[in-house]
């Protein structure tokens, strides 16, 4: 049975009532559905608890994508140590640690600018607790931080948009031009493909937590500029608070 991915049509969901489904065999939770989103795209899998009905807590380290053996589209939640066991059929309310998701989903947005503050290929990316990366795919150094830094801050302070939208595996196959990152393949295959539009700046599929308008994000600053190889150049970016 499929987790239902709460996250992706309200990634601002801190909490929702769910069932348990299954607990593998490596101790992960799987719910029928879930507001903690699994590592994927660059970005961390929330930490959080379970709430039980009796009382008692189960905390959540990260969260991850279901293997095979879980069954098609699931999401397991993986317990810290030491946590109690569920069983399959209890009824939980599953709630993120959302300072530290909110975190994300700026550092996330942060990063849409990003590419298109430097309008060229990625090749990698990571977002952080309050920081993150982009690889891109250019030979030359010549980039600024400070430049980067001013113009990232503007883009925020303008406060622009950021909405999901979506396109068929066909429109997409016809405009390959809005995959910017190499190295993270979009996910067709399930007919439909989720696109990230940042008003007027950015249009990319991406399947990650943003937050809602640019100006959420606060101001940041490019910490680090580095040679990755001959033709790459990682660049990192923090949240100031
Ligand atoms: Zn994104």
């Amino acid at each position: 049975m499929a987790t239902e991915p709460l996250f992706r049509s309200d990634p601002y969901a801190r909490s929702c009532d769910a069932h348990i489904v299954a607990v593998n065999d490596r101790g992960g939770i799987i719910l029928d559905r879930t507001v903690f989103y699994p590592t994927g795209g660059g970005q961390p899998g929330d930490s959080g608890v379970l709430k039980r009905a009796n009382g008692g807590e189960i905390a959540i380290a990260t969260t991850v994508k279901g293997g095979p053996e879980d069954g098609a589209d699931t999401i397991v939640h993986v317990p810290a140590e030491d946590s109690p066991a569920p069983a399959a059929g209890d009824r939980v309310t599953a709630q993120i640690d959302w300072e530290r998701r909110h975190r994300h989903m700026r550092v996330h947005t942060c990063l849409h600018l990003l590419s298109a503050v430097l309008p060229y290929p990625v090749t990698g990316g990571q977002v952080g607790d309050g920081k993150g990366r982009l690889d891109f795919d250019i030979p030359e150094a010549g980039l600024d931080k400070d430049a980067i830094s001013a113009e990232l801050n503007r883009l925020i302070g303008e406060d622009h948009a950021v909405a999901a939208e979506w396109i068929s595996d066909d429109e997409l196959a016809a405009q390959p031009e809005l995959v910017k990152t190499m190295s993270v393949q979009p996910p067709t295959g399930a007919g439909r493909v989720r696109l990230i539009r940042v008003e007027g700046l950015d249009l990319q599929p991406c399947g990650g937590t943003h937050v809602a308008q640019t100006g959420e994000i606060g101001a940041v600053t490019v910490t680090k500029i580095e040679k990755k190889g001959r033709q790459n150049r990682r660049v990192s970016v923090s949240l100031n608070e």
